[in-house]
């Protein structure tokens, strides 16, 4: 264990969650950094745990990251845990790890619950591609910006959301993303109110904006990505757009081919425009 630096995941709320390895662990290393030394305090005492906490946030200044160096370099072991769930995930910790792997020092996971996972692998979207938000901004005009980029994304998409900006954000979802996308939302998870609200987006918005019961406690949103092209041939699509293009004007072949293929007529357009291209 000399010299290393364990990265422990911690419950999300059910503290039947908190796995073995991550209590050995915690047992036996010389200090952990901890986001919130009470809140954390509390789960050692549960476990009955007596290691040393410091305190440590990615914006303490670099003289607590030296400190956790000078750990490492006398030869002791550091494990850092944040207030729930794993580290580093909308959680501190990325300038404390990227530093100590720098440094050559070994960095060891030990993983365990985490709010998106356990979200996703139960809401019956899409896992097998996705991609991980976490909070979107507070303000609603760069909220909507945020959401505006993500528009075309066709993978699965998760979001940690607050309780008071639930039902705004769910708005200016649908506001981007149109009311007929599907969405999750994952409350409470592993706890007494875990809830699963699923449907489209206006369904949920109006479920959640008439419960206020839904706008409490902690919120993971999964949204389905957008349709994706899947099913159009790309192939296809040139092998019908080459044929037009021998008969009609540019503008004309790229809307026709868009209307037999089902593809998009601006993709169709820049294709036309490609081949075009490749033929003068
Ligand atoms: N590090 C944590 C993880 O591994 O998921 C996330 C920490 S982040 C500061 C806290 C946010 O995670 C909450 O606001 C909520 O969006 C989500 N979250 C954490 N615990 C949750 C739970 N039990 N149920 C639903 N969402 C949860």
């Amino acid at each position: 264990m000399a010299g290393e630096l364990y990265v422990v995941a911690t419950p999300i709320g059910n503290l039947g969650d908190m796995v073995p390895r991550a209590v050995e662990v915690l047992q036996a290393v010389d200090v952990i950094a901890a986001e919130d030394t009470r809140h954390s305090g509390r789960l050692l005492s549960h476990l009955g745990i007596k290691t040393p906490l410091i305190a440590y946030h990615d914006h303490s200044d670099d003289r607590k990251v030296d400190k956790f160096l000078e750990f490492l370099k006398q030869g002791k072991s550091v494990a850092l845990i944040s207030d729930a769930g794993t580290p580093l995930i909308s959680d501190p910790g990325y300038k404390l790890v990227s530093t100590v792997r720098q440094q050559g020092y070994k960095v060891v996971p030990i993983p365990g619950p985490c709010a998106l996972v356990a979200a996703i692998c139960a809401s019956g979207l899409p896992s097998d591609r996705f991609t991980f938000e976490g909070f979107a901004p507070a303000k609603s005009s760069a909220r909507i910006k945020a959401f505006q980029g993500l528009e075309q994304e066709t993978r699965t998409l998760i979001f940690y959301e607050s309780p008071h900006r639930i039902v705004q954000a769910l708005e200016d979802m649908v506001r981007v993303f149109g009311e007929s996308r599907q969405i999750v939302m994952a409350r409470e998870l592993t706890k007494t109110y875990e809830t699963f609200l699923a449907g489209t987006l206006a369904e949920v918005l109006g479920q959640v904006a008439s419960d206020s019961s839904q706008q409490k406690g902690e919120i993971v949103l999964i949204l389905k990505g957008a349709d994706s092209e899947e099913g159009v041939d790309d192939v296809e699509q040139q092998r019908v757009l080459s044929l037009l293009l021998d008969e009609l004007p540019l503008k004309q072949a790229a809307a026709l081919a868009a209307k037999i293929t089902g593809g998009q007529k601006n993709a169709l357009y820049q294709m036309a425009l490609d081949q075009k291209k490749v033929s003068t």
